[in-house]
């Protein structure tokens, strides 16, 4: 086992996880904790071993996405809670892709949740809290700068080759991807995914029953979140 650079300091702390520098520039340690949160913050809690099982379901969805061509911040699983990654420049973009209407896109265009969409979607919003994350067009990233034209094509592309790779990965074990969220950013010049991809990210249905296993159950107060999130694993680590 390759010798991992000591952990520094922590730089960033989010809702969901810590970052901390280490010995090496190029890489850092993302830190996965229990808190969850919903809208923005209003609403907290925990999940009790939640930061175990996206660490380690990160770890498999990135080591496949890798193998696939799609390349990513992902270096290697470090123990339970952390995962060592390399430091991303982060483009401030958050890229959704749909295959099914859930959540905001029900909301927002009034469509009945669990319509399926006759192609991926892909949807763009500026990070930023103050403002709730608004929806954006791909031309504000450009104007803003918060991204090139290029990057904007390699982050589209990149998002629907994930989109495919999981999807078909998540069938096979009798699962929906509904939706996803996905974070690039730059490292040494080159556009990596980056951040993490579990049921916190992602929307995943049970094929069969269309039972929810993600973090929709926290937001809706649906109970058996915990559960969810092992079965989840289970299916995935299968
Ligand atoms: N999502 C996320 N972080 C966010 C917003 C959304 O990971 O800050 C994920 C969410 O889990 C879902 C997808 O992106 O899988 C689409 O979320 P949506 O726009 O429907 O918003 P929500 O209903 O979560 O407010």
């Amino acid at each position: 086992m390759e010798s991992a650079p000591q952990k520094r300091e922590m730089f960033y702390e989010g809702k969901a996880k810590k970052l901390y520098t280490t010995s090496d520039p190029d890489l850092v340690i993302q830190y996965f904790k229990d808190d969850a949160t919903a809208f923005n913050a209003k609403k907290r809690g925990t999940i009790e071993d939640k930061g175990v099982m996206n660490n380690r379901m990160s770890e498999l969805f990135f080591t496949l996405l890798e193998r696939a061509g799609v390349r990513t911040h992902f270096v290697r699983r470090l123990d339970d809670r952390e995962m060592l990654c390399k430091r991303l420049d982060i483009v401030p973009v958050e890229t959704v892709v749909r295959n099914i209407v859930a959540g905001s896109m029900a909301k927002r265009l009034g469509r009945q949740e669990g319509e399926s969409l006759k192609q991926p979607v892909v949807e763009y919003y500026y990070k930023s809290d103050p403002l709730d994350d608004p929806l954006i067009y791909p031309e504000h990233a450009i104007e803003f700068g918060w991204a090139t034209a290029s990057e904007i094509e390699q982050i589209k592309s990149l998002a629907l080759r994930v989109n495919q790779v999981l999807k078909r990965f998540l069938d096979e074990r009798g699962v929906l991807l509904v939706d996803f969220k996905l974070e690039f950013g730059r490292h040494k010049g080159e556009i990596l995914l980056g951040d993490e991809i579990c049921p916190d990210t992602c929307r995943f249905w049970d094929k069969q029953t269309r039972q929810k296993l993600d973090k929709d159950r926290f937001r809706r107060d649906l109970g058996g979140v915990e559960e969810a999130y092992h079965e989840m694993l289970r299916r995935v680590e299968s």
